[in-house]
């Protein structure tokens, strides 16, 4: 910088100057100089009245902005105008004589008149706008046109009908006003409403000393009102504050005290047609703003006060809330839990609601499951009792192991009612022989998630034994994965006992008939016998005289030895076929060819064919199926199927006189029919019955017993007439395996 020559710096100095300047002049251009209003208030500052609408006409300026506001308190009421008006003057033109003022605002009606006095000296041409003047001072008076404001509107008629309701039987009215020019006269205004209303006696005590006012309004009868109007000074000329006045007549009155200011509300009145000095005061300020910019003004008619209650005082003279009317404003009431947390009350309710919501459930829920489990109780109890009365043992088995068991099916295997029972311990007791048959059953069961049948024998601890039917179902439980076997079991110890009984029976029954069928055959079966035996004699006959002559010839003896050896197997067949039949076996079972039974059967019949005159011809179907079944008992049925053929056709003459045997594969069945050309069946239905026979010496147990034999093989057993003659029976046996297949095991 040092090397900056004055030139230089005088450049400088000239341009920051210039900035400055400039600045300056932006500044001034954008913010307008301020409006000036000046304030004339007739009472003192510190009248609550006053200070309300003071703050109203400040937030009107402060609404608008760059308003500069002068305020000036003439406290007319303590010295009067009459007297200080001329320093007044001299005050005002001292501190506004040099200043351009845009508007004079007058609140006070004293002023207003000091103010149009001396308008011309003090602010000429400044526009002047009044307030807090009651309508009927202006009454008398002429305004020049720029001086204009809005009317202080005190309802008194609107207050006393307010009286009226909250309190239906009033009838003295209490009037409180001062001595001051404007306590007297709002009083009078007071009294010309309450004029209106002749039910009502008015006693005013503007003249009583304040204490006594305050003593009398002590004791008021029912059916009282004290109307508080104004006192900026009493009786005794002492200057009091309306607002205490109405707070101190409030605490001491024995009965509601009304008053027309809203700001004696908080004091303790109880309300009125209420008189809002800041709402007043701001629509006064509204208009003065509007005015300064050169707005038109809001006509500027007073709206009438509205009902304001004081909920406190309500509550303190006992005055039901019910006779407040709809359109009164309640101030003062605590706020309810509601209004004061509404958040909290909602979500405490909710969380009561949705927790009730839930109590309710599970109560459903828990009368469900109650209801459920009585009706589980009931029906087990029930269940218990028929399965009792049944005999019957119920048991519960799941895959885990678990094993349930009533005490009645405990008893079947021989366990003690408090003994811990399992599958392994109930396994112990099933017969060796029939466990495996019974884990098969229980598998199948479980893998087909389906039923549980069986049969099986259970070794008790004393090493009887006994006979147990079981039946159950399996019960998926959860998501499928548990899996419990339920079901009952019964003692059918006796029922196998009687099956058993019968079956022996069945079998010497079966073996009576066979050795009777035998012996019907016994002389064509000699006779037959007698053919091979013959020949056998002749034959050896024969070869001892060729032996005894010497002139054997090697080949004709070995043919007669031929001969010999082939008939003596003849007659062997033939006997050991009636050892068969008549021999008594246990009835076995093996896998057989049916035609070899047809064979062993025809051997035998062949004889009686020929006594009879019959011919026997067989259609018999190769490589059939092999039966499971009993051979000898087969070939029982067969025989008497054969021999009731050879009766039919001998008891009358036929043609052809012919049994025609044949069997085929059908369906899966090995099928064997015997078709005879007798007179045919007397009757389809009734020949299968037992002890029928149309025979002078039949038994008629014939074919009972070859049904119940081929039904036991698992096959059937039919009879039918023939439409061109004679019967047909026709036997079917489930095949087992091809005998081909049989040929290569
Ligand atoms: P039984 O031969 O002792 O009478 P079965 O039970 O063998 O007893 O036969 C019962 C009856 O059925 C016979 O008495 C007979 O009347 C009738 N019957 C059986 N087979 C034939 C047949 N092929 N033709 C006509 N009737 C038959």
């Amino acid at each position: 910088m040092g090397r900056n020559s004055p030139a230089m710096s005088q450049v400088f100095f000239l341009f920051f100057a210039f900035g400055w300047l400039a600045q300056i002049g932006i500044a001034s251009a954008s913010e307008p100089s301020p409006k000036r209003v000046l304030l004339l208030y007739s009472e003192r500052a510190g009248i609550p009245a006053i200070q309300a609408i003071d703050a109203g006409l400040v937030e009107a300026f402060a609404a608008r902005g760059n308003v500069e506001v002068f305020s000036e308190y003439f406290d007319f009421a303590r010295f009067p105008a009459k007297k200080h008006a001329e320093g007044q003057v001299e005050h005002l033109h001292d501190r506004y004589g040099g200043l351009k003022l845009d508007k004079v605002i007058v609140v006070g009606f004293e002023t207003l008149k000091f103010v149009i006095q001396h308008r011309e000296k003090l602010f000429p041409g400044v526009p002047v706008t009044f307030c807090g003047i009651e309508r009927h001072l202006l009454s008398g008076t002429t305004l020049p046109p720029d001086v204009n404001g809005v009317v202080l509107n005190y309802d008194f008629r609107r207050t006393i009908e307010l009286a009226l309701k909250l309190q239906p039987g009033l009838k003295d009215v209490v009037c409180v006003f001062g001595s001051s020019a404007f306590d007297q006269q709002v009083g009078h205004d007071a009294l010309a409403a309450l004029a209106e209303y002749p039910q009502l006696r008015v006693r005013r005590l503007d003249t009583t000393p304040y204490a006594e006012i305050i003593e009398q309004v002590r004791h008021l009868p029912r059916n009282t009102m004290v109307f508080h109007i104004s006192m900026l000074r009493d009786s005794s000329g002492q200057t009091r504050l309306s607002p205490r006045v109405a707070e101190e007549i409030s605490n001491a009155s024995s009965v509601p005290v009304y008053s027309v200011a809203l700001h004696h509300l908080e004091r303790g009145v109880i309300g009125g047609a209420m008189m809002d000095y800041a709402a007043h005061g701001k629509e006064i300020g509204n208009e003065a703003v509007a005015r300064l910019d050169g707005r038109p003004p809001t006509p500027n008619e007073a709206a009438s006060s509205p009902w304001i209650i004081n909920w406190q005082a309500l509550k303190k003279w006992k005055i039901p809330e019910a006779l407040v009317p709809s359109d009164a404003l309640i101030k003062y009431k605590p706020p309810t839990l509601w209004e004061e947390h509404p958040g909290l009350i909602t979500g405490i309710l909710a969380v009561v609601l949705i927790q009730s919501i839930l109590i309710a459930l599970l109560l459903v829920n828990i009368g469900n499951r109650c209801r459920a489990e009585r009706a589980l109780a009931e029906s087990e109890e029930r269940m218990g009792l028929a399965a009792a009365a049944a005999g019957l043992g119920m048991w519960v088995w799941d895959v885990r192991g678990n094993t349930w068991m009533t005490e009645q099916g405990r008893a079947l295997f021989g366990f003690k009612p408090e003994a811990e029972l399992d599958y392994a311990a109930i396994l112990d007791r099933v017969h060796p022989e029939d466990r495996s048959a019974r884990e098969l059953a229980i598998k199948r069961a479980l893998d087909t998630r389906g039923k549980y049948e069986m049969e099986y024998r259970v070794q008790l601890p004393d090493g009887s034994m006994r006979w147990v039917s079981a039946r159950g179902h399996c019960v998926a439980e959860g998501n499928g994965k548990t899996v419990k076997l339920l079901g009952v079991s019964m003692d059918i110890t006796h029922r196998k006992q009687a099956e058993l009984e019968a079956l022996q029976q069945r079998a010497e029954l079966s073996h009576l008939s066979r050795v009777a069928l035998v012996g019907e055959m016994a002389t064509t079966l000699a006779h037959e016998l007698n053919q091979p035996l013959t020949a056998i004699v002749t034959n050896a006959s024969a070869a001892q005289r060729f032996i005894a002559h010497d002139d054997m010839d090697p080949d004709e003896l070995r043919e007669m030895l031929t001969d010999i050896a082939a008939d003596g197997r003849r007659a062997g067949d033939i006997i050991r076929g009636i050892k068969g039949m008549v021999r008594k076996v246990a009835s076995e079972r093996r896998k057989v060819d049916m035609i070899d039974v047809i064979n062993d059967v025809l051997r035998l019949v062949r004889a009686d064919a020929l006594a009879n005159g019959c011919a026997i011809t067989t259609h018999l179907e190769k490589n059939l199926p092999l039966v499971l079944g009993d051979p000898v008992q087969l070939q029982q049925v067969l025989l008497n199927l054969i021999v009731n053929a050879f009766d039919a056709m001998r008891r009358v003459p036929c043609e052809p006189c012919r049994v025609e045997i044949a069997s085929s594969l059908d369906n899966e069945s090995v099928e064997v029919s015997v078709r005879d050309f007798g007179p045919g069946l007397p009757d389809e239905d009734r020949v299968f019955e037992r002890f029928f026979s149309t025979k002078s010496d039949g038994m008629g147990m014939g074919l009972a017993i070859a049904r119940s034999i081929i039904e036991t093989h698992g096959g059937t057993l039919t009879a039918e007439n023939m439409s061109d003659g004679g019967a047909r029976f026709w036997l079917r046996l489930p095949a087992q395996v091809p005998i081909h297949e049989e040929a290569t095991v």
